[in-house]
């Protein structure tokens, strides 16, 4: 396999603080989760980057969690079923000039992008959780995104506000 992701590095994926910190092993050789996390990648993180950099290049796209092994997930306190666990979830936070932009002010520019473009050319995703500090206040960094494989092409595109 390639690069997992155009602009994105291939150790990115796997790279995680907290198994860094208690040095865990957090790699896969696993050959579905490696094609999921090359699905995430080019079909999601990929034109999310693109589309902030074509916007305005002062904008940063930066991976803060993609695969976790088990050990991770569970350091981490992820849910037991996490897409993470299998590569088809990563979470990822803006940036303006070094200032985080608020996931739901991010996010609402993708939607407004995506509401006038075709069908087939909008962000696949089944699943986007947008942080907003509703529910837990201090989570409000990231927009978390899953897609599956099987479910080419009518992903879901549920979203939820956290
Ligand atoms: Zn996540």
């Amino acid at each position: 396999m390639g690069r997992f992701s155009r602009y994105f590095g291939n150790s990115v994926p796997f790279h995680s603080d907290y198994a860094k910190k208690h040095g865990i092993d957090n790699t896969t050789t696993n050959p579905n989760t490696l094609a999921n996390i090359y699905y995430t990648g080019t079909k999601v993180v990929d034109p999310i980057y693109r589309f902030f950099k074509t916007k305005d290049k002062r904008y940063s796209v930066i991976v803060m969690s993609w695969y976790r092994s088990k050990a991770v997930n569970k350091g981490v306190k992820g849910d037991s079923r996490s897409g993470h666990l299998s590569g088809k979830c990563v979470d990822l936070a803006v940036y303006f000039e070094g200032v985080l932009v608020p996931p739901g002010q991010w996010w609402a520019m993708l939607e407004a992008n995506m509401a006038t473009q075709k069908k087939i050319d909008r962000l696949p995703f089944d699943i986007a959780i947008v942080e907003t500090g509703k529910k837990v206040a201090s989570w409000n960094n990231i927009v978390h995104l899953g897609i599956s494989r099987k479910n080419y092409p009518d992903f879901k595109r549920e979203v939820a506000f956290w």
